[in-house]
């Protein structure tokens, strides 16, 4: 996130910088060269140094180092695992890491099947929370022993069960952020277009909705560009799903409410062959319905209800489009 387009000026040295994030109350400010080196990187080619590294210990932290950085004009970067593979969690201001301190599961509501996490909570500490309830979240990329949460609605993240149980934005109910302008937001499948940026989304969407309705959201793994599809009016103006794979390019996320499914009992795996990878690509389209999970819904093609559809037995079930 490039917190304002004002270049940094040569007055404003890293020393100034994590002078003000301490002075904003911030505890672990780090520009050792070794935490430079370390958060450089991420799991793709890129190299980018950046001029601080903080762990914060509390949202409120977050919300401090954005106030700073907008303030001396510093991109800031918010950072999970950086398990990223396109350079998303790399950057030359603030890298902002949440594993470290933010991993906590707030709550788990089973009845409503929802948990309420830290950013930095690691996806499979959340499936150990929720397991014992026979539950389980149903995105999980391959990283999903060490990819945070925050770090998988920064990149909609999917995984080898995202046909069954849909794409992490499939699987969000509500956000708490702030956005690169400073406002801060509780998101839920309710939010009303008011004042203000959310006004102001609203109106843009309502003066492109052929454009939106016709380029955006066409099949499940459309991942360039910003999912604004989530606030045509037939879908709820969700900007909470809309945020999700924006890679901290808009918001900070703060915290997640998150849905949960019911964990399969058992599983099997089915190795199918084929004389080429065209035969295969060719088969799958009927194989698809045969995909989901038993117990999300019907396992005859046509959803009968699942856990992600939104409303229940939605034509664009998730299950049939997720990649
Ligand atoms: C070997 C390997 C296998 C992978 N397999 C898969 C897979 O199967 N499916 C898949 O989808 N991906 C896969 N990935 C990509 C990656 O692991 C996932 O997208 C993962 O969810 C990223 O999580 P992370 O915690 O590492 O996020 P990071 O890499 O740290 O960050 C990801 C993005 O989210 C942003 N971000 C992080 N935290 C916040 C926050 N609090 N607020 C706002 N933005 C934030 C970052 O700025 C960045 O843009 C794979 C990567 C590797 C290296």
């Amino acid at each position: 996130m490039t917190a304002t387009d004002t270049p940094l000026t040569t007055s404003e040295t890293g020393l100034e910088l994590v002078a003000a994030l301490r002075a904003a109350g911030i505890a672990d400010v780090d520009d050792s060269g070794l935490a430079r080196a370390l958060y450089s990187s991420d799991a793709s080619l890129y190299r980018v140094l950046p001029r601080a590294v903080v762990r914060p210990r509390h949202v409120d932290e977050m919300v401090a180092t954005l106030e700073v950085c907008r303030s001396l004009g510093v991109p800031l970067t918010a950072r999970g695992a950086g398990t990223s593979i396109a350079g998303n969690a790399v950057g030359p201001g603030v890298v902002l890491d949440t594993s470290r301190y933010l991993s906590r599961v707030h709550e788990i509501d089973v009845e409503a099947r929802t948990a309420t996490v830290d950013p930095g909570l690691v996806q499979a500490a959340l499936q150990t929370a929720v397991r014992p309830h026979g539950l389980r979240f149903g995105p999980d990329p391959s990283t999903h022993n060490r990819c945070t949460v925050g770090g998988m609605i920064g990149n909609n993240a999917c995984g080898s069960r995202a046909l069954g149980y849909g794409r992490t934005s499939d699987n969000v109910v509500g956000l708490d952020v702030v956005t690169g302008a400073g406002t801060r937001l509780r998101l839920g499948p309710t939010t009303e277009p008011a004042d203000g940026v959310l006004g102001d989304l609203h109106a843009l969407v309502a003066a492109e909705l052929a454009l939106v309705r016709t380029e955006l959201g066409r099949f499940g793994r459309q991942v360039s560009g910003y999912s604004l599809e989530h606030l045509l009016p037939e879908r709820g103006f969700d900007v909470a799903r809309a945020l999700v794979g924006s890679e901290g390019t808009l918001a900070l996320v703060l915290g997640a409410t998150v849905r949960l499914v019911t964990d399969a009992p058992f599983r099997g795996l089915v190795v199918l062959g084929y004389p080429s990878m065209a035969d295969a690509a060719d088969a799958t389209p009927g194989l698809l319905p045969t995909s989901r999970p038993p117990s999300r819904g019907s396992t005859s093609g046509s959803c009968s209800g699942c856990a992600t559809c939104r409303p229940p037995s939605s034509p664009t079930c998730p299950a049939a489009t997720a990649g």
